[in-house]
């Protein structure tokens, strides 16, 4: 078989632009990966101990060097990607500098095993600090494994840069998603100190995501497409409800390579205008095709950054595409998260005075003279005060009154909607008796009979809505600790907290992870007692595994059931008077104080002729 590697004239060398390829365990991992997939591998497996900074292991099913192409790969400049100078402007494959392997091998123990096609043995490399030190004929499947053992073992200075094992592994995972995602059809696994972190099968793009960033995702997403002659766009964007705090989700592809650009971003940013809560990003996951003579690949090293000829053009084809789909699929602006709940009020609304909003009425207008149609649907009474209270005209009901030229609309007032108790009774309720009934239950008095009440339900929902009521502020109110608690955690847990981490810091948490997996937390909501957070955050990480019964609500909003379940009184506590006077209170100035955020009934009445009947 002919040798495909040659190396490349000197002043193409010099046309690539300078710069090194190698900067942490993760540029590693990146151009491995990247050449098992040019070598049509259709299984990779990624091995790192700690963060890729002792050993990164990559192995593929391609196809395979001879002994010659092996020896070759090592040296600078050698690939058999390109031969001359245009076929720079011409890049469909993913390495195209022929310098990768050549500065690992300078800077790592490199041991290369592969074997190609056509031969019966493969070939078994080591090279250390860029020397040769033996080749062997070796029995192995065909493919290629390349394993770089102790990163910048020769130059020290370096190997002090590099950050701890947690941040290099960050690294790596995000080039292991970049490279999954733009290979939903590769099967990827991932070992991360000898631990399985992902095993994913061959999928469509959509269940790569699901494998790659959790199955819930699969709700949160919505398809793009778009075709022009300049750009082909497609990939998916997650809801806006969805979108975070700060960088996370957002990757573009162009060719099915990774890409940077805050320029593309831009254009999404543009497109959710109006739909997103302050300081949020949406997710996505966007795939350009253009013409691979259109674009210019070759302006960074790290190869993350990319020159469109028609930039303009795909800035406005993208922004249309996104938001098309956004239109498409209904999704209404969200700057409220609790939507589909009943609370339509935002909360942070109920901190300010009412103001009655003032409108300019033609004092000619007649209304007897056509269909009077009252604009205003109220279902409950008010008081109207005092004099200025004059219904001049019958068509436009309670609505409004008359003052000067002017008709101010009265609004609805934030007052329980309940007619439950007496008039005048929310004040006085603190002297009506109350029993705890069973340890479960509260019982009281109102105008129409007994009132039952579900002590925990109850508890639940009064939480859960300061809860809400806090994330909607902008400064959330929460107690800055003294003494910063340190709680240790595992692995998956830290995981799933960093997930949290943006619900957790609206709601008044701070919290980072410290150096040995544990977490510490510095600052508490106030409504969570210091004594209670190491429970409250077990049990929080528990049903947020389980997903209990928080489908397709916010993450915010989520993360306020769990608090409100977590930290609840349990049935078995005894409540003394005031604690149940307070609890009764603070249920019935809750918006929704029927049901527990968990859709249970909270509490119902036995009316005196319920009662009347049983004694029969
Ligand atoms: P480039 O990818 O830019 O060509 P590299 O230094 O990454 O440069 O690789 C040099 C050459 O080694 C490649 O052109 C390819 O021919 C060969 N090579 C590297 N990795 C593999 C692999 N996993 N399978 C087959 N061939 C490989
Ligand atoms: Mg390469």
């Amino acid at each position: 078989m002919a040798q495909r590697i040659e190396l490349l004239p000197e002043h193409v060398a010099n046309q690539i632009a300078a710069g090194e390829v190698v900067q942490r365990p993760a540029s590693v991992v990146k151009e491995l990966l990247e050449n098992a997939l040019d070598a049509g591998a259709t299984d990779i497996q990624l091995i790192v101990r700690e963060g890729g900074k002792t050993l990164i292991q990559v192995v593929d099913n391609g196809a395979g060097m001879d002994r010659t192409d092996a020896e070759l790969s090592i040296v600078r400049h050698a690939t058999s990607k390109i031969r001359k100078a245009e076929d720079l402007f011409q890049i469909h494959t993913m390495g195209f500098r022929g310098e990768a392997l050549a500065s690992i091998a300078a800077i790592a123990r490199l041991e290369l095993q592969t074997r190609n096609g056509d031969e019966a043995l493969g070939t078994h490399l080591k090279i250390a600090g860029g020397t040769l030190e033996s080749v062997q004929e070796t029995v192995v499947p065909q493919g290629t494994s390349i394993q770089v053992k102790n990163l910048f073992f020769n130059i020290p200075a370096r190997r002090n840069f590099l950050k701890s094992s947690k941040i290099e592994y960050r690294h790596v995972l995000e080039e292991f998603q970049r490279v999954a995602l733009a290979h939903p059809g590769i099967s990827f696994k991932l070992f991360h100190n000898d631990s399985e972190i992902f095993n994913i099968p061959e999928s469509k793009l959509r269940r790569r995501i699901g494998h790659l960033f959790g199955s819930r995702m699969n709700d949160r997403l919505v398809p793009i497409e778009e075709e022009t002659q300049v750009v082909k766009v497609e990939g998916f964007i997650c809801k806006p409800e969805f979108a975070k705090k700060g960088r996370g989700m957002q990757f573009f592809f162009v060719n099915n390579r990774y890409i940077k650009s805050s320029y593309l971003h831009h254009a999404v940013m543009n497109a959710y205008e109006g739909l997103l809560r302050p300081d949020t990003v949406p997710g996505y996951f966007i795939f350009l095709h253009v013409p691979a003579d259109s674009i210019d690949i070759n302006i960074h090293p790290t190869k993350t950054e990319i020159k469109f000829e028609n930039e303009q053009s795909v800035y406005a084809i993208l922004r249309a595409a996104v938001k098309h789909s956004l239109g498409q699929f209904n999704i209404r602006p969200v700057l409220d998260f609790e939507a589909n709940q009943n609370l339509e009020t935002p909360y942070n609304l109920r901190h300010m005075s009412a103001q009655l909003p003032q409108v300019e009425v033609d004092r000619n207008f007649n209304p007897f003279r056509e269909e009077a149609t009252p604009s205003i649907q109220r279902k409950d009474s008010y008081k109207a005060s005092g004099d200025s209270w004059t219904a001049l005209y019958e068509g436009l009901g309670e609505g409004q009154y008359q003052e000067g030229a002017k008709t101010h609309w009265i609004v609805e007032s934030d007052a329980p909607s309940e007619g439950l108790f007496d008039e005048g009774a929310m004040d006085a309720l603190a002297d009506v008796a109350s029993f705890q009934v069973d340890r479960k239950f509260i019982l009281t008095r109102v105008k129409s009979g007994l009132l039952l009440i579900d002590q925990q339900r109850a508890h639940q929902r009064v939480l859960y809505e300061q809860f809400l009521e806090n994330i909607s502020l902008k400064e959330p109110v929460s107690q800055t600790l003294l003494f910063p608690m340190k709680l240790p955690f595992d692995r998956g847990d830290l995981e799933i907290l960093t997930e949290m981490n943006e619900s957790m810091k609206a709601l008044g948490f701070a919290m980072e992870e410290g150096s040995d997996g544990d977490v510490i937390i510095s600052a508490l909501p106030v409504l969570i007692p210091d004594a209670e957070v190491g429970g409250v955050l077990e049990e929080l990480l528990t049903n947020w595994k389980q997903q209990l019964g928080t489908e397709g609500f916010s993450e915010a909003d989520r993360m306020a059931r769990l608090l409100s379940r977590a930290l609840s009184i349990r049935p078995g506590r005894v409540l003394d008077t005031a604690s149940r006077q307070a609890l009764i209170n603070d249920l019935f100035a809750c918006k929704d104080p029927d049901r527990s955020p968990f859709n249970k009934k909270i509490h119902t009445t036995f009316g005196v002729d319920e009662l009347e009947k049983k004694l029969q």
